[in-house]
């Protein structure tokens, strides 16, 4: 089994159990890929978390440089980790998750990315925040983001998937982490005038529910967005992840939902990896029965994909879908 993305309480404030710990957890479950992905410091001050400014005592400066710290010691941690798995059971492989919070971000997280490339061997691509607010935080973070766009809910979307766009283009990610966070805290009783976008407006005649659902089919402008971006990730041969963190925090479906997933089999060759997007040992291998479910009967995918890493390499590979479900891995759940 495999997972392409992880953090711990050691190296993220919202983390749980110690980055040893959930080794041993992905060891004992027989994980045969597990990435350690940990987030590459933020450099501005506005995409610090409370927590964060809390833990420095309201400092911002000296939580900015606690992030840096923590990610040094992060991937000295990794190093030792790996060295310590020879043997490569599971195939421990060292990347980091770009949180592509902005353009500057992006290309910090370029520069990073080349100056350590004898330890990261690969990142993460993903977005959290539109117009600089962070949209998986809370429910006020996300109708914050929306008022941002003057409760232009299509402008709101539009510019989510630019951002990935120039991330994408920026980076070329071996994996896109959960293309469609937004759906996250998406309220389900938006009325939106199709025509402008805009929501709810009291005299409004024109208004349609939009929700994470039908979003693609109420602005197929959108869509073409979502296409593009899979299209370019097609090009340099790119795997969008399945991540089991929307089914632990309750959602129906897995990062990406149905709409979205059919678009990546039709325009990304169906390249799929598998995430738990874990933050400590009991979110190793979440909500992994519920996804291969998802994986089989909803999407009835025919193969998915993982990386393996081999003489410092790492490369996409994939399985068919029948060696997938028969790995001995779903036996140890009831
Ligand atoms: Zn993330
Ligand atoms: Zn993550």
């Amino acid at each position: 089994m495999h997972s392409h993305h992880s953090h711990s309480g050691e190296y993220v404030a919202h983390g749980v159990d110690p980055l040893d710990s959930m080794i041993a957890q992905a060891e004992t479950m027989g994980f045969e890929t597990f990435c350690l992905t940990e987030h590459m410091p933020r450099q501005d001050a506005k995409f610090l978390y409370p927590e964060e400014v809390e833990g420095s005592n309201g400092d911002e400066s000296a939580a900015l440089q606690k992030l840096q710290d923590n990610f040094c010691h992060f991937l000295e941690h990794a190093e030792r980790i790996k060295k310590a798995h020879p043997s490569g059971h599971p195939n421990i492989i060292i990347g980091t998750e770009v949180e592509g919070c902005d353009i500057a971000h992006i290309q910090y997280a370029k520069k990073l990315l080349q100056e350590r490339s004898d330890t990261i061997k690969f990142c993460v691509g993903s977005v959290h925040h539109i117009n600089d607010i962070a949209i998986d935080y809370d429910q006020a973070c996300w109708d914050a983001a929306l008022a941002s766009f003057d409760n232009n809910l299509k402008a709101m979307l539009v510019s989510y998937f630019d951002l990935q766009y120039e991330l994408l283009t920026t980076l070329q990610p071996k994996v896109v982490g959960h293309f469609d966070l937004f759906k996250l805290l998406f309220p389900a009783n938006l009325s939106v005038n199709p025509d402008t976008g805009v929501c709810g407006k009291s005299g409004d005649a024109n208004l349609v529910p939009v929700t994470a659902a039908n979003y693609l089919d109420v602005w197929p402008e959108v869509q073409k967005l979502v296409v593009r971006n899979l299209q370019y990730i097609n090009s340099y041969g790119g795997a969008v992840e399945i991540n089991t963190s929307a089914l632990r925090k309750g959602l129906a479906e897995p990062y990406p939902s149905r709409n979205v997933a059919e678009l990546v089999k039709a325009h990304n060759g169906g390249r799929f990896v598998l995430s738990d997007d874990s933050h400590g040992i009991k979110q190793v291998g979440t909500c992994y029965p519920a996804a291969l479910k998802y994986i089989t009967e909803t999407l009835q995918l025919t193969e998915m994909h993982y990386l393996r890493e081999e003489n410092g390499d790492v490369t996409l590979q994939s399985m068919p879908i029948a060696d997938f479900a028969a790995s001995d891995f779903w036996k140890q759940f009831p």
